[in-house]
């Protein structure tokens, strides 16, 4: 499985020797690589050739589209700031970040674990606990970035949550049980209940699309807010809830093994998602509890005045609910 022959070297890289190809989306190649002085754990490097990226990464322009090497620039400067900004256990670290005339380099915190995407194909579906000791955690890290930071990350998705194995590492030695703390359910930052299926921490990544909206020194929205339209200001209500769909989308494909809104026809998937078209199939949804349903469908409400916040997420039975009590229900 060592493919280190083939692994290209990149100009200004040289103290990272690239290890394995972890991923390659449309815009990088991220690899596993170990530092060559010995003092960093492994990382892991994008890639992201300059010149050929088209910045919105949206399907309606064609790959060959190359647009204005500032803009590409800016993009990427704007992925590195934010992610700069964020220190959270259930975020992607920034390790660094650098550039030659032909590539930019992300160097990343390493999820060892990969894509919790493949965990989903390799379990065909999760059971009720491990999805909720996986969307906890991406809640805890979506409340960070909507309570704390002011950023949206508006790509939340299967490809971009990646996962340490168990057991995790620094957890090895547990926290010393302190008086009164029997009742309380392990919130597992480290450390991951039976039947976490392997899956210990979960990180968001991918920043590419996130957006600050607002100042979290000032808790204000970005830019001169007396002049500020209403329909910005409320665009921040709005842009939070974009993130609290996609929990849903992931929540529902976590518990059944397929998502809410499919169809072969991109027109007709379309169709359905502005109308919030989906089922809680039969028989595949039979035996996952009426609860997870409800939270599901607080959160693939159309409304976006509607649709839950993270708070009330957090707030829901659902999470709530310990392990115990899942169990006896079942
Ligand atoms: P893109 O914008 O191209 O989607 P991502 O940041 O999502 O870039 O990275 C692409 C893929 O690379 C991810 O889906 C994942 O498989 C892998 N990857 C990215 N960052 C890491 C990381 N820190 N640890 C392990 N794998 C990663
Ligand atoms: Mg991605």
């Amino acid at each position: 499985k060592e493919t280190r022959t083939k692994m290209p070297r990149y100009p200004g890289l040289e103290r990272w020797i690239l290890i394995e190809k972890m991923g390659d989306g449309a815009f990088s190649n991220v690899y596993r690589a170990k530092d060559s002085t010995g003092q960093r754990d492994e990382v892991a490097i994008k890639v992201v050739r300059k010149f050929e990226m088209n910045s919105n990464q949206s399907d309606h322009l064609h790959p060959s589209v190359k647009v204005p090497k500032a803009a590409e620039r800016a993009n990427i400067l704007k992925e590195v700031q934010i992610m700069r900004n964020l220190d959270h256990p259930n975020i992607v670290k920034l390790v660094d970040f650098s550039e030659s005339r032909q590539y930019y380099y992300i160097i990343l915190e390493l999820c060892p674990g990969g894509e919790l995407f493949h965990q989903i194909v390799r379990l065909t579906y999760f059971s009720e606990d491990l999805s909720r000791h996986v969307i906890l955690q991406v809640a805890k890290a979506i409340e960070y970035l909507h309570e704390t930071s002011g950023v949206v990350h508006r790509d939340i998705k299967p490809e971009n949550l990646l996962f340490y194995p168990t057991p995790y590492v620094p957890s090895k030695t547990p926290k010393p049980q302190q008086p009164g703390d029997e009742e309380k359910e392990d919130e597992g930052e480290f450390t991951a209940g039976v039947g976490s299926g392997g899956i210990g921490v979960i990180k968001i990544a991918d920043f590419g699309l996130s957006k600050v909206i607002w100042d979290s020194q000032t808790m204000t929205p970005c830019g001169t807010v007396g002049y500020t339209a209403p329909e910005i200001v409320k665009d921040e209500r709005y842009s939070k809830s974009v993130d609290m769909w996609a929990m849903g989308c992931v929540l529902y494909t976590l518990l059944c093994g397929f998502p809410p809104f499919y169809d072969e026809s991109i027109q007709v998937l379309t169709e359905k998602v502005a109308r919030g078209q989906y089922t809680f199939l039969s028989p595949w949804w039979d035996d996952i509890s009426k609860s997870a349903q409800d939270l599901i469908s607080h959160l693939l409400t159309v409304d976006p005045e509607k649709r839950f916040t993270i708070k009330e997420f957090l707030d829901h039975p659902w999470i709530r609910e310990t392990d115990e009590e899942t169990t006896a229900a079942a």
